[in-house]
């Protein structure tokens, strides 16, 4: 890497430090020519190919505004979306590939938006996988219903004292 300030073309790494939960690194760099020092950033190569098939980097940001609109007028705070913005990210980058398709990060939505707030899920949802009638709404509010149902069944902490040793015995169900 050459020195931004002189253009000398060598430059040596005196501090190395994960960044951003890991997902990056940051390098402190010395130019043995000037001395000046300057950082660089390195993050894994992640792109999203559009349907277009233009390619473009994966951006946080641009999960945050997709959400968002999806959010209005619900309990749901900048930090939430970061936060889910981040799931979203780290759940692409666990797959591995340089690459993903637009289609892939819809997806990678879902689930912890699912998590944050059903109602913007059910918007987004709607949106994004295109239900066109009233039955599409429906199985999936049924389907979150459902998962209500084995929540409840399945572990209110409050009360796993009193009955613990039934709740191998509730699988069958
Ligand atoms: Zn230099």
């Amino acid at each position: 890497m050459h020195c931004p300030f002189c253009r000398h073309p060598d430059s040596r790494v005196v501090d190395s430090r994960t960044a951003d939960d890991g997902s990056q690194i940051r390098r402190r760099r010395q130019c043995p020519a000037c001395g000046r020092r300057f950082t660089t950033l390195e993050t894994a190569s992640l792109s999203v190919v559009k349907r277009s098939g233009v390619t473009e980097p994966f951006s946080r940001d641009k999960i945050v505004s997709g959400v968002r609109k999806a959010c209005q007028g619900r309990p749901v705070s900048e930090d939430d979306l970061a936060l889910l913005a981040q799931r979203v990210e780290e759940t692409l980058r666990q797959q591995g590939s340089a690459e993903i398709d637009a289609y892939e990060i819809g997806l990678a939505i879902l689930g912890p938006l699912r998590d944050l707030d059903e109602v913007a899920y059910l918007r987004f949802a709607s949106v994004y996988q295109a239900f066109d009638s009233l039955d599409d709404f429906e199985t999936a509010i049924t389907s979150l219903r459902a998962e209500h149902a084995a929540r409840l069944q399945g572990g209110d902490e409050g009360q796993v004292g009193r009955e613990a040793p039934s709740e191998t015995a509730s699988s069958p169900a």
